[in-house]
C-alpha cells in the first residue's frame, strides 16, 4: 500500500488555489471554497493563486471570468498570482503527456467509441462494473495483435497502477482509500493523429498546474472526491508527491434540499446591491461548515487568525438567509460610523437624497435599525422627503391636549442652539410645563415629521432633519 498523503508531512510555504471554472455565476458553495482557501493561506503567511479552468470552450465564458474577479474584489479576497487560465498553458500540458508517453506511463488506445460502449455492455451483462480494459496497453497490443485501424485518430491513456490502493488523509473527510483495481486508465488526451498530442483532459490539467503552481493545500468542493485518487496516481507517475486535499461538502438550503435561488442564496451581485457588507457575507458563509468555538460573528481579520483545517465539518451546512440578513446588520452596527456613511452614500445617491443631511448623520441615526444598507437608504427617506402624514395618525397624535406645547416647541426650534442635546432639554421641557407625559409631546413631532411612528429617538432626529426642514413640515400644527 502507498502510504497515505498526511498534512503534518509539509514543510512547504503553503500555497493554495481557488480554481473556478467560469461557466455562469459563482453560488456561495463556490464562494465558500474560495473563501477556505484564501484564509488558510492568509492564516499560514502563504500564497493564495487564482486559476481559471476554461477548458470547456462552450460552457466557459470571459464575462463569467470577469464576474468571479469582480466577486473576489468585492470581498476583499485577494490574490497572490494568477488569474492564470488553463487554455493558456496548453502547451504545457502537451508537453508533460509527451514525456508520459517517453517514458511509457502513457499510451496510444485506438479503441472507437462504439467499441467502448460495446465493452461497456458486455461487462455490464456479466455483472461487471464497466470499465476500459487496458486492451492497447503496450504489452496487451502485442499479445492481442492488435494493430492501429486505418483512419482511427487514437486518444491517449495514463496507464494506472494495477495493484495497491490509493490513501490520503482529507482534511475534512479523514482517510480515504481507493483500490486501484477500481480505476482504469484514464484518457488525458482526446482523439490527435499520433505524433501529435490532442485537447487535454480536464483532471490531468489539474494535476499538472497544482503541480507546477507548487500547491501545497487543495480545498474544494466533495464533488472532486472521486478524481482525487486519479490525480494522486498522476502525481506520482511525475514524480512528485501530492498536496493536501480537503473536501468540502455542499451547502444545501435550510430544508435540506440542494441550495438555490428558491432558498435566498443569490450571487454576490445581488447581495451588494442589496447592501450587504462584504464582511458579513464573509462572516456568514465561513459559518457554513467551520466554527471557531461559539463565535457567531467575527471579521475577516478574525476568520484569518483563527482559521484551521481541524475545525471543517464534514457534514454538509445548511443556507439561512434570514441569518445572512441578521449578521450583516451585527455588521453595520460595528462599522465605525465615518466607514459606514461612505458604505452608504451611494444607496442614498440612488435615491437621489443628498446633499443634506450629510450620509454621517444617517449612518448615525439607523445604524441599529436596519439590517442592509439598502434598508437604511429606504428607511432614510424622512430625512430628505417631506412625509405624506396619513390623517388618521395626525389625528390620533395632535390633540387639543398637546397643540399649545407644539406650537410652543415649534417656536423655540426656530431659535435654539441646534444640537441634540438642546432639542432633547426643550422637549422634556415643554412638556412638564404643560403637565404632559414626554411621549405626548415627542411621539405627535415623530408623526409630523416622518410621517410613521416607527422612528428613531425624536430628538436626533429633529436634529438630523435640520432646521429648516423641521420648521416647515411643523407649520401645519
Ligand atoms: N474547476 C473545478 C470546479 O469549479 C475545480 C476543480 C478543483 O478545485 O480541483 O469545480
Amino acid at each position: 500500500m502507498t502510504s497515505p498523503v498526511s498534512a503534518s508531512s509539509r514543510a512547504r510555504p503553503v500555497r493554495t488555489r481557488f480554481a473556478p471554472s467560469p461557466t455562469g455565476t459563482l453560488h456561495l458553495g463556490n464562494i465558500r471554497t474560495a473563501l477556505f482557501a484564501w484564509a488558510f493561506a492568509r492564516h499560514h503567511g502563504g500564497q493564495f493563486i487564482l486559476r481559471i479552468e476554461d477548458t470547456d470552450l462552450e460552457r466557459s465564458s470571459e464575462a463569467s471570468a470577469e464576474g468571479i474577479l469582480r466577486d473576489l474584489a468585492w470581498l476583499g479576497l485577494g490574490f497572490d498570482e494568477g488569474p492564470y487560465f488553463q487554455m493558456q498553458r496548453m502547451a504545457r500540458y502537451r508537453e508533460v503527456i509527451a514525456q508520459l508517453l517517453a517514458e511509457g506511463k502513457a499510451y496510444h488506445c485506438y479503441m472507437s467509441p462504439a467499441e467502448l460502449d460495446g465493452l461497456r455492455e458486455e461487462q455490464r451483462a456479466r455483472g461487471e462494473k464497466p470499465r476500459y480494459d487496458g486492451r492497447w496497453r503496450p504489452e496487451n497490443r502485442a499479445r492481442l495483435g492488435l494493430t492501429p485501424p486505418p483512419g482511427v485518430d487514437p486518444v491517449i491513456r495514463f496507464r494506472n497502477p494495477d495493484d495497491g490502493v490509493v490513501a490520503w488523509d482529507d482534511a475534512v473527510k479523514g482517510t480515504i482509500e481507493i483500490a486501484n483495481a477500481e480505476m482504469d486508465d484514464l484518457v488525458i488526451a482526446r482523439a490527435a493523429p499520433v505524433g501529435e498530442v490532442g485537447v487535454p483532459t480536464y483532471n490531468f490539467c489539474v494535476v499538472v498546474d497544482d503541480l507546477d503552481m507548487e500547491i501545497t493545500h487543495v480545498l474544494r468542493g466533495d464533488g472532486h472526491v472521486m478524481n482525487t485518487p486519479r490525480q494522486i496516481n498522476i502525481f506520482r507517475a511525475l514524480g512528485a508527491e501530492p498536496p493536501v486535499f480537503g473536501h468540502l461538502p455542499t451547502v444545501l438550503g435550510h430544508d435540506g434540499e440542494k441550495l438555490s435561488k428558491r432558498h435566498g442564496a443569490t450571487g454576490l451581485d445581488e447581495y451588494a446591491q442589496a447592501g450587504y457588507l462584504p464582511e458579513a457575507i464573509i462572516n456568514g458563509l465561513a459559518r457554513l461548515g467551520w466554527s471557531h468555538g461559539d463565535d457567531e460573528i467575527f471579521t475577516p481579520a478574525q476568520l484569518v487568525e483563527w482559521f484551521n483545517l481541524e475545525s471543517l465539518t464534514p457534514s454538509p451546512a445548511r443556507f439561512d438567509a434570514s441569518k445572512f440578513e441578521w449578521l450583516n446588520g451585527e455588521h453595520i452596527k460595528r462599522l465605525p460610523v465615518a466607514e459606514l456613511a461612505q458604505r452608504l452614500k451611494p444607496f442614498l445617491d440612488a435615491r437621489g437624497y443628498g446633499p443634506e443631511p450629510a450620509p454621517e448623520v444617517v449612518a448615525e441615526l439607523l445604524r441599529e435599525r436596519a439590517p442592509t444598507l439598502a434598508k437604511i437608504a429606504e428607511q432614510a427617506c424622512y430625512l430628505y422627503v417631506a412625509p405624506e402624514v396619513p390623517a388618521v395618525l395626525r389625528a390620533e397624535h395632535v390633540t387639543e391636549a398637546n397643540r399649545t406645547a407644539l406650537i410652543e416647541v415649534r417656536e423655540a426650534l426656530g431659535t435654539i442652539a441646534w444640537t441634540a442635546e438642546a432639542i432633547g432639554v426643550l422637549l422634556k421641557d415643554a412638556a412638564k410645563r404643560h403637565g404632559l407625559k414626554p411621549p405626548q409631546v415627542m411621539m405627535p413631532l415623530r408623526v409630523l415629521l416622518t410621517g410613521s411612528t416607527q422612528a428613531p429617538s425624536v430628538d436626533r432626529l429633529i436634529h438630523a432633519i435640520g432646521r429648516q426642514q423641521v420648521l416647515s413640515r411643523l407649520e401645519s400644527i
